[in-house]
């Protein structure tokens, strides 16, 4: 069976760019546009010879479980079941936010294992923000950016050990 990897992370940090480039193609809407990647979305990636399921998601806007951003997040939740590894996106240009420490901290006690992803990574706006993410205690970021295609040999030496 397929091994299915989720793409975890705030809002904005590139999520769905990143997903629409492991599946290469536009199944996945980039930006902000309301319920457009509200729910969990499947792929079939390939990437240097990998092939997985690719799962995007949406959610982990606050903690209120009874606001709408806090049912995306029980869907997040829900969506690690059937999860054989987690891609925690990170947006190196912004560095790391509060939202980002609480991801990290609820991804520490789950059983999936996690890579930590520092998407936006092109050029040097984006070194900040890496170095800062090892502060997560999530092992070593692997550099992206999901825009540009950028970083995925490095990905997928990260991805290998699991298959
Ligand atoms: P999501 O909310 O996490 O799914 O993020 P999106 O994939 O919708 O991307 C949010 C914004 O970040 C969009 O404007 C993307 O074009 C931009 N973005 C995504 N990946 C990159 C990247 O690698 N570099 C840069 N500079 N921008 C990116
Ligand atoms: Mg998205």
């Amino acid at each position: 069976m397929s091994r299915q990897i989720i793409i975890i992370g705030r809002p904005n940090v590139g999520k769905s760019t990143l997903f629409n480039r492991l599946v290469g193609k536009k199944l996945a809407l980039v930006d902000d546009q309301p319920g457009v990647t509200r729910d969990r979305r499947f792929g079939e990636a390939s990437l240097l010879g990998l092939d997985f399921t690719i799962v995007d998601t949406a959610g982990w806007e606050d903690d209120d479980p009874s606001s709408l951003p806090g049912r995306m997040r029980a869907q997040t939740e829900a969506s690690l079941e059937g999860a054989d590894i987690a891609l925690f996106v990170i947006d190196a240009r912004a560095g790391i936010t509060p939202l980002d420490e609480e991801i990290a901290r609820w991804l520490r006690e789950q059983t999936v294992p996690v890579i930590l992803c520092a998407n936006k990574a092109e050029g040097r706006a984006g070194d900040g923000g890496l170095y800062e993410s090892f502060s997560l205690g999530m092992g070593d970021p692997v550099p992206l950016s999901a825009e540009h295609g950028e970083g995925m040999g490095d990905l997928f030496e990260a991805l290998l050990p699991f298959f």
